[in-house]
């Protein structure tokens, strides 16, 4: 995601790139191609929302920018409420094919196993960056990375789901057409089905962690197993929230819980269970999903899987223009940078990319707004955050600087979120065409 986005900023601003990927003479084991862009698990970029959500609003800016992974994700977009889903293959084939055809762009295949003396360089390498440049850049930076774990949600072919139990429909029946209006696949369960789910849940044979890993986990992405465990009706108030629904084939009997399912090709063949990612070992896997009403007979296209994710501790690390403060001629970008989530690795990639090619044209860049979701996610990860206690982040209004004069607390948030959003688009405009550069 943000070594695509650098590159194709740097591109465009008229410096040459040169692409490095070691997919797929190196693999990792979440990446399925050699394409760039790869999204490894959901297909979702999340909310849409520019005026309400933060990350919405990081979709905002990154268009304004000419942000060719926004491009290619409008340009593949399927049908998911409020959502921004996307077909994943032709996603990330349209941006390889954008990015190899690209005349400043070369791109070359393999593993890049150290931190460069001289040049200038934007590592994006990612949460799963190969084993030895891992180590190499430790050595660099001096600093120990640090390791949490999140876990991918199992996809299943729609083909093998029992409609006549499950039912398409968004929540709260969201969205402008009726496609939208039933992007969500619904299984409804009552409380004797929950009850015994969540017994098989705490039972089930589950992943060990290998010597030297943290069982640190980022709350956005929590285990369903552990979420389980942190409360018998935690997942009824998280992904199991049976609000806003309405059983199609029992229209009377208020379900007590619903697992979702979204789509997750164009084809409509593939759906993955909304929220769902999990660290039981695949037998027991199969075993209990297929407890979910509908589900009895699912076949799974991928099941779900833990991983590790490395990122640097970056507040003490990197500057506000995402340099290493140690070696200013090396970038970092992307999800190792201590962002989460696809849209804002996406996002740091367009900054580092646009930062660095402005540096060498010699017309170096204001640090990027505060108040702009951009600004406020560089602000956090190179100081704003706590250093000791540092952790991914994905963007959200807590970053944001108040508004002066407007209320706090539940009853204001509409106005304050709009306010946010309304002074971001302005401070971002403004960035944009401060820079003189605007790439596009
Ligand atoms: C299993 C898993 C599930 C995830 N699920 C989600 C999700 O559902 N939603 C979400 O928003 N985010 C999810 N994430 C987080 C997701 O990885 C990031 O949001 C996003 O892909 C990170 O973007 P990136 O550009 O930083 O890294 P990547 O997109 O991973 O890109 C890094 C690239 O660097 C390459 N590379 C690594 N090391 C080297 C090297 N030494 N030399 C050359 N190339 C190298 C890799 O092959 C890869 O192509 C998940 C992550 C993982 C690992």
């Amino acid at each position: 995601m943000a070594g695509s986005e650098a590159a194709w900023q740097a591109a465009q601003m008229g410096v040459s790139v040169v692409l490095h990927e070691m997919r797929p003479q190196v693999g990792t084991f979440a990446h399925q191609t050699g394409d760039f862009g790869e999204m490894v698990c959901s297909n979702s970029f999340r909310s849409d929302d520019d005026e309400q959500n933060a990350v919405g609003l990081l979709h905002w800016e990154m268009r304004a920018a000419n942000g060719l992974i926004m491009e290619m994700a409008d340009k593949h977009r399927l049908p998911a409420g409020g959502a921004l889903a996307v077909d994943r293959d032709a996603f990330s084939q349209s941006i390889t094919e954008r990015l190899r055809s690209h005349p400043n762009i070369t791109t070359k295949e393999g593993e890049v196993a150290a931190l460069p003396e001289d040049g200038n360089w934007i590592f994006a390498t990612g949460p799963l960056t190969s084993a030895t440049l891992g180590q190499a850049i430790g050595k660099v930076t001096g600093a120990e990375s640090l390791a949490f774990f999140d876990a991918i949600a199992p996809i299943i072919y729609f083909d093998s789901i029992d409609m006549s139990r499950a039912w398409m429909q968004s929540r709260y029946d969201k969205g402008e057409t009726q496609e939208e209006r039933t992007a969500y696949l619904n299984c409804p369960m009552d409380k004797e089905q929950y009850e015994a789910f969540i017994d098989a849940l705490l039972t089930a044979d589950k992943t060990e962690f290998h010597e030297g890993e943290t069982a640190t986990y980022f709350d956005g992405c929590l285990p369903i197993e552990v979420m389980a465990e942190r409360g018998r009706e935690t997942l009824r108030f998280g992904p199991m929230k049976p609000v806003g629904l309405t059983n199609a084939h029992q229209p009377d009997v208020k379900p007590y819980a619903v697992v979702q399912l979204r789509r997750d090709n164009a084809l409509g063949t593939l759906y993955n269970i909304v929220g769902f990612q999990t660290k039981m070992k695949y037998g027991a896997q199969t075993e209990v999903l297929r407890m979910i009403p509908g589900l009895e007979n699912a076949s799974f296209a991928r099941l779900g899987g833990i991983h590790r994710n490395t990122f640097l501790n970056s507040p003490t690390l990197l500057d506000s223009q995402m340099r290493l403060r140690s070696h200013p001629h090396i970038r970092f970008a992307g999800q190792i940078t201590g962002v989460e989530g696809y849209v804002e690795s996406a996002a740091m990639g367009l900054l580092a990319g646009r930062l660095a090619a402005a540096e060498l044209l010699g017309q170096p860049l204001q640090d990027p707004p505060q108040d702009s979701a951009m600004g406020a996610l560089i602000y956090h990860i190179s100081g704003g955050a706590e250093a000791k206690t540092f952790q991914p982040m994905n963007v959200n209004f807590g970053l944001f600087r108040p508004v002066d004069g407007l209320k706090g607390g539940r009853k204001g948030r509409k106005d304050r979120y709009k306010a946010y959003t309304d002074r971001a688009k302005s401070a971002w405009t403004d960035w944009l065409s401060e820079t003189n550069l605007d790439a596009g």
